[in-house]
């Protein structure tokens, strides 16, 4: 079979709008000019709605993990206690930052593929013998399509000592979700442009309550372009401290754009219901899926294919015959499981062609027929749910 067309799900990065690459492609103008202050003033501005933020957000000219190593150094100070929250490879990334910094790290372990529970985060809190500065946490784990209850856990981190910093790294979930700081006791969300906000790779966002910026300005740990103090200053001069990435700064103005066009909310209950049309697309395919239906991610689905053999086969096939490329696993999971995006610029058709495709390679190498069983789980929820 030959496909004219490529399709990118992968769970960042993600499909860019032929509206946003065109905003990327005005001619450059210099970033010390009032043309890049009016792109900038807006940008900041306009990511309020998706952040659930009341503050403007912070735009860096670095991927995601730089929003992570950003949100630490400025809140955490070197004999500050803290806790990781680690579900999975993204958590560890977290625990490599505190790591590299020697912080006094305490590690929450959860089993890949499950949800923390807020009762057991804070038992081990309280178990803890100093007080906690921060908790830091994935809102979603990419490595297992987990999506945590952050809102849950932040009330129960503010009930019990009002003093903590909750930081949330939303890198692969923000744009697709709920969120609103202030309901779900956020002080700091952080996110990347890759992954639900349909952008190109090489912007990282930090939202943060007054607190948090406050906290940001005393912090004794030293930090040069990750300063988050720096480029809030500059913020407020409507500018950047060293050469932004003018282009996508234009892009996340047209991306705003685009949020508000749709409506956030509209864009978010799209975004489940796909979630929901692959999960039942997949179980009438015989895939096992590795998350439970109530903490699964509207952004990425991970599913367990029968062996490792199986799951080369349908990766392979999938890029190779139908021009589709999805995820592996990554860590303890590289082998077991695939993971297919479906965030950003995404409707629930766009997901057709993998579902049948999948139908095709299940059929010829499990000698089983499923030709028309996932499209029309698929097309079931669609139409309920639209
Ligand atoms: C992708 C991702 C990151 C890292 O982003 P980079 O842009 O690769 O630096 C961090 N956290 C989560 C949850 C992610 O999905």
């Amino acid at each position: 079979m030959y496909t004219h067309h490529s399709l990118l799900l992968t769970p960042g990065p993600t499909p860019v709008p032929l509206a946003i690459q065109n905003a990327m492609n005005l001619p450059m103008v210099g970033h010390r000019s009032a043309d890049f202050e009016a792109i900038a003033q807006k940008a900041f501005s306009s990511l309020k709605t998706t952040f659930g933020a009341s503050n403007d957000v912070i735009i860096l000219t670095s991927s995601g993990t730089s929003a992570l190593e950003a949100s630490m150094r400025n809140l955490v100070n070197p004999d500050d206690h803290i806790v990781v929250i680690v579900s999975g490879a993204f958590g560890a990334r977290f625990q490599q930052i505190a790591e590299t910094y020697a912080h006094n790290l305490h590690v929450f372990n959860v089993e890949w593929g499950q949800a923390f529970k807020t009762d057991d985060v804070m038992s081990f809190i309280q178990s803890l013998e100093h007080p906690v500065t921060a908790v830091f946490t994935q809102y979603c784990e990419t490595s297992t399509s987990v999506l945590h209850p952050v809102a849950e856990l932040g009330h129960a981190l503010k009930a019990h000592d009002d003093n903590i910093y909750f930081v949330v790294d939303g890198v692969s979930c923000i744009g697709a979700v709920d969120v609103d700081m202030a309901r779900d006791a956020i002080d700091v969300l952080v996110a990347g442009s890759q992954k639900a906000m349909m952008l190109p790779p090489g912007l990282a966002f930090v939202a943060y309550n007054d607190r948090a910026r406050e906290r940001f300005a005393h912090i004794d740990s030293p930090s040069f372009y990750l300063n988050l103090s720096k480029h809030h200053a500059s913020l407020e001069a409507h500018t950047t401290p060293y050469t932004p990435n003018v282009p996508a700064f234009r892009g996340v103005v047209q991306y705003a754009k685009m949020v508000d066009e749709e409506g956030h909310g509209q864009v978010v209950q799209r975004h489940y219901a796909i979630r929901d049309a692959v999960r039942h697309a997949l179980k009438a395919l015989d895939l096992d899926l590795l998350v439970a239906d109530d903490s699964a991610s509207p952004t990425v689905t991970a599913f367990v294919p029968k062996d490792t053999d199986e799951v080369k086969h349908i990766k392979n096939e999938l890029s190779n015959t139908f021009n589709i490329s999805i995820a592996g696993g990554q860590g303890k999971l590289k082998g077991h499981i695939l993971r297919v995006g479906h965030m950003g610029f995404i409707s629930p058709f766009d997901l057709l062609p993998f579902i049948a495709s999948l139908e095709i390679i299940l059929t010829d190498y499990r000698n089983e027929n499923y030709i028309g069983k996932g499209t029309k789980a698929f097309m079931e929820v669609v139409y309920n749910e639209l």
